[in-house]
């Protein structure tokens, strides 16, 4: 007998279950929409150009070595990403107060900053809010970590837009010091974000009410092409003098899945706070990964530090956010030609790696049995699985679906 024999099996992850059996499905026309990951126009990872000369370099450079990097991870790295997110002129980066830690890509930063807020956050019973619907993670490793999780309204299904009214009346009525988790841009799984305008007014209760913020960043440069935009909300915030912590991912922006490289952006209001977050982190990270992985660390280090590579890796960044925005535009044409029931233009209003189309649980199984097409139960498409030769396809699957 073994003493494991009562442990219950647990389900599959919804997401890479999908992705499994889309790989198990040999019909000639089928489409993977579903995880979050980039494809070229012939649907295929996209190893970035400025990734691979990075590479080179790195092959060339006889000072690398593969001895353990610093339990907080490698220094230049650290700090280009904290200046990646808040901005080259932030005050607080001048003032000696923002911390950066290297974690296991942007779940791993989730994961640090929550687990330090379950141990250290001073507001006794603070709930952490995530927005409804968010990105399946979020849940899992608050509650994981003992923090009790609340939801906040946010897609509202009528307009397929933001529900923000719903948003901030939440954010009124949540106990003071409650612990709110925002995305800064490409919200995951709706392609909506917020306004400048209704970022200030997030900020403005946010504050009113001594919340606390945490951003997860899975996706900046990557929604609009443009860092300084994708960044606007954390800048704000950070701006109004509002302590913060930012999960910051580099999978997708620099098409860095395998790698883990991410980093915890620690916005404080002190440098001696700073300095005492940092040290506990670092005590917490040692009992969990040691020390984080270096190659994809190294690689962002490379570019973001050399103002030529820096400048081609934003021309990768704009490769893949317009090619994005230009197949939103090119299924909204299609499904307008068919004459496809129903508004669709949020489809090209979103924005970021997914639209939520609206499509019912019903209508995307039918949409994986009968034309092989597979996508999240929640409607949710990657864009980054519509390419010119599959938008035709995919458009009439929909039309007959919502038939
Ligand atoms: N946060 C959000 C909202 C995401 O969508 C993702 C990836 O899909 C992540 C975090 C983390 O991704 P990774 O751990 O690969 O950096």
């Amino acid at each position: 007998t073994s003493v494991f024999e009562k442990v219950p099996a647990a389900p599959a992850d919804a997401i890479f279950a999908l992705t499994a059996a889309y790989k198990a499905d040999t019909h000639p026309n089928k489409v993977d929409l579903g995880i979050g990951a980039y494809r070229t126009n012939e649907g295929k990872p996209w190893v970035l150009p400025v990734v691979k000369k990075a590479d080179r370099a790195m092959v060339n450079d006889d000072n690398l070595d593969h001895e353990y990097l610093p339990i907080l991870g490698l220094m230049p790295f650290r700090m280009a990403a904290a200046k990646l997110i808040l901005g080259a002129n932030s005050n607080a980066i001048a003032d000696g107060r923002v911390g950066a830690v290297q974690c296991i890509s942007g779940t791993g930063a989730v994961f640090t900053g929550a687990q330090f807020l379950a141990r250290h956050y001073p507001v006794k019973g603070a709930e952490c809010y995530i927005s409804k619907p968010t990105w399946a993670n979020h849940r899992a490793i608050f509650e994981g970590v003992g923090i009790p999780v609340r939801e906040y309204p946010y897609w509202d299904p009528v307009t397929k837009g933001l529900d923000l009214k719903g948003l901030l009346g939440t954010m009124q009525t949540a106990p003071a010091g409650s612990i709110f988790l925002l995305h800064p841009c490409a919200h995951n799984p709706t392609g909506v974000d917020p306004t400048p305008e209704q970022w200030k007014q997030i900020a403005d209760v946010m504050v009113a009410k001594g919340h606390f913020t945490f951003f997860d960043c899975a996706y900046q440069g990557f929604a609009s092409g443009n860092l300084a935009r994708d960044a606007f909300s954390v800048r704000h915030f950070a701006e109004r003098g509002i302590e913060l912590f930012v999960a910051q991912s580099f999978s997708k922006n620099f098409g860095l899945y395998s790698e883990r490289a991410g980093n915890l952006t620690i916005v404080a209001r002190t440098p001696q706070i700073k300095d005492q977050i940092e040290s506990q982190i670092a005590k917490s990270q040692r009992a969990v990964i040691s020390n984080p992985p270096a190659y994809g660390s190294r690689i962002v280090n490379l570019v973001l530090n050399d103002p030529q590579l820096n400048r081609e890796w934003e021309e990768n960044l704009s490769t893949m956010a317009n090619r994005i925005i230009d197949m939103r535009k090119a299924l909204f044409d299609e499904l307008t030609k068919l004459g496809t029931p129903g508004k669709w233009d949020h489809i090209v209003n979103q924005i970021g790696m997914f639209s939520f189309t609206g499509l019912t649980t019903a209508q995307v199984k039918v949409m994986k049995d009968k034309y092989h097409i597979y996508l999240t139960d929640n409607g949710r498409i990657s864009m980054a699985g519509i390419n010119t030769n599959n938008v035709k396809y995919v458009a009439q699957a929909i039309d007959d679906v919502v038939r």
